[in-house]
This record gives C-alpha cells, sequence and structure tokens, in this order.
C-alpha cells in the first residue's frame, strides 16, 4: 500500500476513518487474483453463475440499511436517496443475474458447413467510478460485466471508497470466487492509471469527468483496449408554451437540485418559451424555496451536503459577482454547504451554460418558437440527459428525435432505468450501460465454420 487517505463525513466536514490508498504493485496484484477468479467463474455452469448473482443481490438486500448508512457518511446523500441507491444495486444485479443463460449466439447459414457465433467473456475488466454515485455507477459496471463472465477490479473515487469496498466484501459472503470482484482504493493517477495500462485488463469502463476520460482513452488506445465512457452533461430542460406549467415548474428543482447537483444527468439549463417565462418563474420560485436541504440522516430530507469542501468551493466559484434571481436555503457551516440557486446568464457565453457545474445551480434562458429552443438545447458540446415539456404530441416526438442526447424524458425527468440503455452523445461519452444488450458489451463475439465436407 502506499499511504492512506481521510475519509471525511461531509455534512459535519470531519474525517471519520482511513483507508489505505493502493499502490501500482497493488493493483498488479489485484489483477492477477482477478484472472485466477476469472477462470474458476467461466468454468462454472451458467445456471451456477446466475444463482451467485441472484445470492449477491439477495446479501445486497440484507444489507441494505448498512450500505445506505455508509453512503449517507461517506458521500452526504440523504437518506431516503441512499436506501434507493442500495435497492438499486441489488435490482441491477436480479436483473443481470439472467444474462448468464441468456447469452444466446447465432448459428449462420452458410455453404459447405456450419457457422455458430459464441459470446465469450473478455477477461478482467476495469471499472472506475466517481464520487457522486459511488455504489450505484459501480454496479452499473461490475453487475453485467460479471454476468457475462468476467472478473471486475473496481477503483472508486479517492473521496467515497467505503461502498466500494464493502460490497467487495458481500460478493466474496454471497459466495462468489475469492477476487473476482475486488476493490482498490487509491488516486487516479496512481491505482486509476495503473489499471488502464495493466495487459491484463481487457476493457475499461470509466464514469467521470471529460479530461479525465480522455486521458483513459488515450491511455486504454496504447494497447487498442476497448473502454466505454460515461462523461459529463450540460443537459436542457426544455419547457414549452403549450407544458403543463405547474408540473414542469413543481418538477425543475429536482432535475438539478437531486444529489446537490451533482449528477452527470443534472438539467442545469432551464429553457424556457419566452411567452411564458414570468408564467414559470413565478410557480418555480416557490419549489426552489421548498427544496428542503439539511442533515442527510433525517429522512424526508431532499438534499445535503456537497463532496467536499474543495468542490464546494469549486461550485462556489460559479456565483462570483452574480446576484442570483432565487436562492434556497442552506444549513450554517461546518459541513460543505451551499444553498440551491437559480440564475440568468449574463451572455450567451456566460460559463454558466457552457461549464459542467456540479452543483445545485440552474441557468434560466429563454427562447422564441421550436426551431430555436432545439438549437439552444444542442448548443453544448456535451450531450447526455435532458426534458421536454409539452402537451403537444407531435412537438415532443419531434424535439426528442433532434436534441442530440443520450437520455431524454418527455413530461419526466427519468434519466436512468436499469432496464434501458444509457449514455451519452458528443463529449458526454462513448458507448452504453444497462439495457438488455449490457452484457454484451464485456463479450467479444467468436465466429466458428465447421466444415462438414457437404459442397461449398
Ligand atoms: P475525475 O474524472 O477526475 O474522477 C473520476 C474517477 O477517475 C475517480 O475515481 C478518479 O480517481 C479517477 N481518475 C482520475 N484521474 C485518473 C487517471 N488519470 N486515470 C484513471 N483514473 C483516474 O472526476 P473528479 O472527481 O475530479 O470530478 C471533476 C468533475 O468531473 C466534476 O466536477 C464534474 O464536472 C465531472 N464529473 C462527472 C461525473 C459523471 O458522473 N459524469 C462524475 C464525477 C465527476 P480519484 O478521484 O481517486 O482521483
Amino acid at each position: 500500500m502506499s499511504g492512506s487517505f481521510a475519509v471525511v463525513d461531509p455534512s459535519i466536514g470531519e474525517a471519520f476513518t482511513e483507508v489505505a490508498m493502493a499502490s501500482a504493485a497493488e493493483v498488479d496484484r489485484a489483477v492477477g487474483r482477478a484472472v485466477r477468479a476469472q477462470a474458476r467463474w467461466a468454468a462454472l455452469a451458467p445456471l451456477d453463475r446466475a444463482r451467485l448473482l441472484r445470492r449477491f443481490a439477495a446479501v445486497v438486500d440484507a444489507r441494505g440499511e448498512e450500505l445506505a448508512a455508509l453512503e449517507v457518511r461517506n458521500s452526504g446523500h440523504p437518506v431516503d436517496g441512499a436506501r434507493w441507491e442500495a435497492g438499486h444495486v441489488r435490482d441491477v444485479l436480479e436483473y443481470f443475474s439472467a444474462a448468464p443463460e441468456r447469452l444466446i449466439g447465432k448459428q449462420i447459414p452458410v455453404a459447405g458447413g456450419i457457422d455458430v457465433t459464441f459470446h465469450e467473456p473478455l477477461g478482467v475488466v476495469g471499472v472506475i467510478v466517481p464520487w457522486n454515485f459511488p455504489m450505484t455507477i459501480a454496479a452499473w459496471g461490475f453487475a453485467p460485466a460479471l454476468a457475462a463472465g468476467n472478473a471486475v477490479v473496481l477503483k472508486p473515487a479517492e473521496w467515497t471508497p467505503l461502498t466500494a469496498l464493502r460490497l467487495a466484501e458481500l460478493a466474496l459472503e454471497a459466495g462468489l470466487p475469492d477476487g473476482l470482484l475486488q476493490a482498490v482504493p487509491g488516486t487516479g493517477a496512481v491505482a486509476g492509471e495503473a489499471l488502464v495500462r495493466h495487459p491484463d485488463v481487457a476493457k475499461v469502463v470509466f464514469t467521470g469527468s471529460t479530461a479525465t476520460g480522455s486521458r483513459v482513452m488515450a491511455l486504454a488506445a496504447e494497447q487498442v483496449k476497448p473502454v466505454t465512457l460515461e462523461l459529463g452533461g450540460k443537459s436542457a430542460n426544455l419547457v414549452f408554451a403549450d407544458a403543463d406549467l405547474d408540473a414542469a415548474a413543481a418538477a425543475a428543482p429536482g432535475a438539478v437540485f437531486d444529489n446537490a447537483g451533482q449528477d452527470c444527468c443534472a438539467r442545469s439549463r432551464i429553457l424556457v418559451e419566452r411567452s411564458v417565462l414570468d408564467a414559470f418563474l413565478e410557480r418555480l420560485e416557490p419549489a426552489v424555496r421548498a427544496w428542503r436541504v439539511g442533515d442527510p440522516r433525517q429522512e424526508g430530507v431532499q438534499m445535503g451536503p456537497l463532496v467536499s469542501a474543495a468542490h464546494r468551493d469549486r461550485v462556489a466559484s460559479f456565483l462570483d459577482g452574480r446576484t442570483p434571481l432565487m436562492r434556497g436555503s442552506a444549513p450554517d457551516g461546518p459541513g460543505f454547504w451551499f444553498a440551491p440557486a437559480v440564475v440568468l446568464p449574463e451572455a450567451p457565453d456566460d460559463r454558466l451554460l457552457s461549464e459542467e457545474v456540479f452543483g445545485p445551480v440552474v441557468a434560466v434562458q429563454a427562447f422564441e418558437g421550436e426551431a430555436e429552443g432545439v438549437a439552444l438545447a444542442n448548443a453544448t458540446r456535451y450531450g447526455l440527459s435532458g426534458s421536454i415539456w409539452t402537451r403537444d404530441l407531435g412537438r415532443g416526438l419531434r424535439v426528442s428525435r433532434a436534441v442530440r442526447s443520450g437520455a431524454l424524458s418527455v413530461n419526466s425527468n427519468s434519466s436512468v432505468r436499469y432496464t434501458t440503455p444509457f449514455g451519452g452523445m458528443k463529449r458526454s461519452g462513448i458507448g452504453r450501460e444497462l439495457g438488455p444488450d449490457a452484457p454484451l458489451h464485456f463479450t467479444d463475439e467468436k465466429n466458428v465454420f465447421y466444415a462438414t465436407g457437404d459442397p461449398a
């Protein structure tokens, strides 16, 4: 190990434990164990692998309160949300537990023999996750990867390693082979890069910033290693004049302040058709003021602190020299608190319209007509999520096809369901997670031709 780092409770700003940091040599040993575990895993019958994954889901279910409590303390997530996250990990494992028996190849008609395809596991997969949703994003990587017959080495973010470490222990408790799912906490520069560069890591799934994703992709390219990248966002919440304004305004705070805005899917730009701008803002104000920010241990609280002092300071820098149009409330220190803010940008090149804040700050812009609304929604290098509010079904269909984002919702804030594909366009990433095809992304398709001696 190369030292340790302090794990901080962001609601009080105090360290409560320490975690050892993995060195490059430690990562190398973890990958070696994963290679051996994967061979044992792949040798099991598909039904046995499915049963073990279901047992893993049951163990996560039994430990749901414990996992939620860890996330509340380490990440500052409100307890209701943290419970949902633990349940989501269980559901994701259950959903993908069907895959070992359903990775069905093809038999392709050819002359002179029989042609068959196989979906073979890649081997060891490196999953690098950020601090904003430590356990759910980890599960999106490891559950389909394990289901497809791989082993996983998981690198959590330095600030939030606890649930990843616990999930790896629970995998062992559930009876998965020792070494099949390991967590290697450490820095991105050391443990993260060692994982990406390791020759026995066959694929990397990375979630985090676009800059780091680009670095990961460059390192992986040296070994022609496939990557899935789930990166940043600057998503639009498009409100048309014909929308149900009460519903759109009531949903808008949740669409950006959920998880204190530390969400790649945050709708951090609200675009409102000019003729209803005032009517929309009138409805938004009470919803922003009612957004409950406070002790994440209390049920009913909607937003806890930001993850760290450094991140809070970065978010605060977006408000330097501005007076927000609306401001919610937040407790006074000593935690990393930040009151939600609604801001009118100063100019079209305002950084609030182009940079990912990753905090509870939303910019409101007006537009005239459908074409300008779509153009503004697309005026970003990102393309992850977004919402469209309209009562006109045709418009909902047209606009959802015209906005360049991977996960859109009409008259809803929903971005992620484990049964449907999720991922970004443009600089928001490459590849898709979740949904029925996810296990296939952790396999190589092999084609074998068996000559039968028949005439070709
Ligand atoms: P990063 O992209 O730096 O970190 C994400 C993960 O990658 C962490 O586990 C990190 O490790 C690791 N990592 C960092 N550098 C490397 C590297 N060179 N090679 C391999 N792995 C690496 O995000 P930050 O935590 O710094 O957040 C910065 C900004 O990124 C946020 O403010 C937000 O804008 C965006 N972001 C987007 C997320 C999303 O879900 N799309 C999630 C998180 C951030 P470690 O943290 O231990 O150094």
